[in-house]
């Protein structure tokens, strides 16, 4: 088996651990929080592990946080648009 395949696994089984914590895509790093968008590849990365301040973050750099079908969705300010 190659490295890429494990790797694509253990990130897959990653993120559904991290999804039956908290719903939302939002992955701790060290002190920052990555905030991925659902709809491309751009993410928002927040110095602090509070959750107050990813959302105020998020806010002022006019990302858009909502639930759809029972999902949290993060959208990016271009994603976002329209
Ligand atoms: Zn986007």
């Amino acid at each position: 088996m190659d490295i890429g395949h494990i790797l694509e696994r253990s990130v897959m089984k990653q993120r559904e651990n991290l999804k039956k914590v908290n719903t939302m895509t939002i992955q701790p790093k060290q002190a920052s929080f990555i905030v991925n968008c659902d709809s491309c590849s751009d993410y928002l990365e927040v110095d602090s592990t509070d959750f107050k301040d990813v959302l105020k973050e998020m806010k002022f750099h006019n990302w858009k946080t909502f639930k759809k079908d029972d999902e949290w969705v993060n959208q990016c300010p271009v994603c976002g648009e329209g």
